[in-house]
């Protein structure tokens, strides 16, 4: 199915080229990156491929701009943010139809993920005013301590491209906030989101050289100079665990701050005290969330034995009647992954662990035609040699394991290099404190199948990477601190 001229027109409606300085620019050479439409496989049109002179001259408008936008008084900074914020929401539909043909998540995901982005933008106005220091008298009663915040200066910042506008705002919304400069390279698949946010932030009336935006086809050859350029003085990125080894590996040659949102591999507790009903309803949000390709999505579903069967049945039932289509078209619930990799991955591991001796008790297969569509798929008996045991299955499949004891959820739940967020239904509140206690992870959702919320910390352990996003926490990632001796 070709894209209608409404969807056309929302394409054709968003700047293609580079934001450097202010100014909209090709790439060196003119070169061009296709965008697909993942629900057809073609393409939806052509973006500027930055080449690393072209990335240089991005953080050299970064750099250039530093000095004057930290000394913008911070009620003017929160306030470009709170009419990014509005123009955001009235422009909820155009810019989900946007995401939905670029990303392929259906629409209602689309409306569900502008929102939350924009969330960030509010959360952000609201934090600009409140960037404080402290001052007290030395223990010796003789001098005084002055401690306060300073932006940490021109920002890199590399997102993925499961939530294309999200994961952009919860880092520019903080350094906006904390008068930070910034070089944003979205994913190279989905970077319309990104550059329709950028306009929108032009209009709210961000100052040239703020922001800076870069998209390319070579992110490892563009960014790498970057990296490693004594003007910059800080990395943010959300992806994959084995990138972000390497970048901060590169980082540590600069001495760079860092914040890392990385993979996870997140387990749902159910004791056997659960509703039941409910746990099927919070498993639903937390496995198929963006189709499965969530850091956040529930990995592997743990539940106490006498009831594993009976959940794994009624999860089944739900997942058999998920409407998979077209992420424009009306009552669709599933769309396609996001590539034709991403998909063979998918089913590469269904089918690990179905040789293994899982049972397949809907789906596990491939939607046959164009997009790279895949069964919601609920598997049983998983036995724990199986891969996806372990690695991050980003998409539609939900493997039920079952446990014995309280502790063996736990150790369960923890038996992962992962640890950014878990869920636990349990009815029984010493239980619920006991077993959050023990769990390695940055969040829990307790009797809830969702944890993303701009006014919260989010962030995770262990190699799911450091730092937090969101909440009150998340301008500190932007902030300095300097002390002063003050001699009276
Ligand atoms: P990815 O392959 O790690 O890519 C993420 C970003 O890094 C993209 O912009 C990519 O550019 C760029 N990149 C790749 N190699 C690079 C290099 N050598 N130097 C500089 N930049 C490089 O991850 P993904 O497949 O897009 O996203 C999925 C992963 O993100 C999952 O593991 C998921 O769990 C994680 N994630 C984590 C969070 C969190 O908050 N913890 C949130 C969302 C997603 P290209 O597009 O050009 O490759």
């Amino acid at each position: 199915m070709s894209i209608s001229t409404g969807e056309q027109a929302v394409v054709e409606g968003v700047k293609k080229q580079l934001l450097v300085g202010g100014e909209w620019r090709d790439a060196s050479g003119g070169r061009t990156i296709p965008v697909e439409d993942p629900s057809t496989g073609e393409t939806l049109c052509e973006v500027a491929d930055a080449q690393p002179e072209d990335a240089l001259a991005a953080l050299d408008a970064a750099v250039e701009a530093q000095a004057d936008w930290s000394k913008h008084p911070p009620r003017e900074r929160g306030e470009i943010l709170r009419r990014a914020y509005e123009k955001i929401v009235e422009r909820t539909d155009e810019l989900a139809l946007l995401m939905t043909l670029e990303m392929g998540k259906p629409l209602a995901e689309s409306k569900g993920e502008i929102a939350y982005a924009a969330e960030f933008f509010r959360w952000f106005s609201e934090e600009a005013v409140r960037i404080e220091g402290r001052y007290a008298v030395a223990p010796n009663g003789a001098g005084r301590l002055l401690t306060m915040k300073q932006p940490v200066g021109p920002c890199l910042m590399i997102t993925p491209w499961n939530f294309p506008m999200a994961m952009g705002t919860r880092k520019i919304g903080p350094a906006v906030a904390a008068g930070c400069t910034m070089v944003m390279k979205p994913a190279r698949q989905t970077p319309l989101s990104m550059l329709a946010l950028a306009g929108i932030l032009e209009e709210a009336g961000l100052p040239e050289g703020v922001l800076n935006l870069v998209t390319s086809s070579s992110s490892g050859s563009t960014m790498s100079p970057l990296i490693s350029d004594r003007r910059l003085r800080k990395l943010t990125f959300t992806g994959s665990t084995e990138v972000g080894r390497k970048l901060m590996e590169q980082a540590s040659g600069n001495v760079l701050r860092l914040s890392m949102e990385l993979g996870g591999n997140a387990p749902f507790l159910i004791f056997e005290d659960a509703d039941l009903d409910d746990a099927v309803v919070g498993a639903m949000v937390a496995k198929m969330r963006n189709i499965g390709e969530a850091c956040t999505a529930a990995n592997r579903f743990h539940v106490a034995g006498p009831v594993a069967e009976q959940f794994a049945e009624k999860l089944a039932e739900k997942m058999s009647a998920l409407k998979i289509g077209r992420g424009t078209e009306e009552g669709t619930q599933v769309g396609p992954l996001i590539d034709d990799e991403q998909r063979s991955k998918v089913d590469e591991l269904v089918h690990d662990a179905l040789g293994k001796g899982a049972k397949a008790l809907v789906g596990a297969e491939k939607v046959e035609g164009s997009g790279y569509f895949y069964r919601p798929t609920v598997l049983g008996d998983v036995p724990e040699e199986a891969d996806l045991r372990q690695e991050e299955i980003f998409g539609p499949v939900a493997p039920v394991y079952s446990f014995g004891s309280e502790e063996e959820a736990i150790a369960a739940a923890n038996d992962t290099e992962y640890g950014l967020v878990a869920y636990v239904y349990t009815r029984d509140l010493k239980c619920a404190l006991r077993v959050v206690e023990g769990l390695e992870t940055g969040m829990v959702g307790l009797n809830q199948g969702i944890v993303s919320n701009a006014s919260a910390p989010f962030g995770g352990v262990k190699h799911s990477g450091f730092g937090r996003e969101g909440g009150h926490e998340g301008i500190e990632e932007y902030l300095e601190t300097k002390y002063v001796a003050v001699n009276l």
